[in-house]
């Protein structure tokens, strides 16, 4: 589901390793209980991120905390050893989108700084990501931030039962070119989780509505928009991992795990800030 691509597909957190073609997995409520357990052991792992982040740290500080956080709340990090992923924490600063590699790597003032993270409890994952600032950063990244949050809110917003994936997917399309001229990453995808990290349905962050897989309830969908301040081109450095922007401009990246209901979506790894 790459465009615009000459690498060669990557291992990926994404969506590469969804079982295509498959029918999501509709979970029972012991499911769906413990996957709002992991969920809020990522939203608290988030939180905690926010609060410690600041210039001077390196990407590895940022994983040691959410390793300390995750194991402590008693669950496992989901990402730590996923196809041979080395680390809790996925860490993606400026024009890095997704999977970067944490390391010895200072956070310096400016930085838009993406926290991809994991957690399983009793079988189940949570999947979230949140992208900040560390400390001010120029208006036009304000509003790549804010472009990228509320499109992940819009995307949810349509995350119902009767719906189908893609009034998702051009709901979060749709509320990204409303602001201003975006690049919306195309080559990775949100997804189903449930049992496993990546299920069916892929969940593309473009796309026309009432298109795609039916949303039933008791579904659990990742819906994770990438969303870069210039085009939509990627690229994955050598270290097989990391993925960039092409063109060298910022990116964000925002992710919940979402239970569909009967009525609202449950959005498992969102905390109220204490
Ligand atoms: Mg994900």
């Amino acid at each position: 589901m790459r465009t615009n691509q000459t690498t060669t597909q990557p291992p990926t957190l994404l969506q590469s390793l969804a079982p295509r073609g498959n029918e999501a997995t509709v979970k029972t409520s012991a499911e769906l209980d413990l996957m709002w357990e992991a969920g809020q052991i990522v939203g608290k792992t988030h939180l905690v991120l926010r609060k410690e982040l600041r210039p001077g740290m390196t990407t590895r500080d940022l994983d040691a905390v959410a390793e300390r956080e995750i194991r402590g709340m008693g669950a496992m990090p989901a990402f730590k050893g996923y196809h041979g992923f080395p680390a809790t924490l996925c860490v993606s600063i400026n024009h890095e989108i997704v999977h970067g590699i944490p390391g010895e790597r200072v956070i310096e003032e400016g930085d838009i700084v993406s926290l991809d993270l994991g957690a399983i409890v009793g079988g189940l994952y949570g999947d979230a990501a949140i992208s900040v600032a560390a400390g001010s950063v120029p208006d036009e990244l304000e509003r790549l931030l804010q472009t990228g949050e509320g499109s992940l809110y819009a995307g949810i917003a349509q995350a119902r039962a009767g719906n189908r994936i893609g009034d998702v997917s051009s709901a979060v399309e749709e509320h990204v070119l409303s602001r201003g001229v975006y690049g919306i990453v195309r080559g990775y995808v949100g997804h189903g989780i449930g049992r496993q990290l990546h299920e069916a349905p892929s969940v593309p962050n473009f796309g026309r509505p009432g298109r795609g897989p039916a949303i039933r309830e008791g579904m659990a969908l990742a819906i994770e928009p990438m969303v870069n301040l210039g085009g939509d081109d990627t690229e994955v450095l050598d270290d097989g991992w990391t993925v960039v922007t092409a063109d060298g401009s910022p990116s964000v990246h925002f992710e919940h795990t979402v239970l569909i209901t009967d009525g609202e979506p449950i959005i498992t790894t969102r905390v109220a800030d204490a």
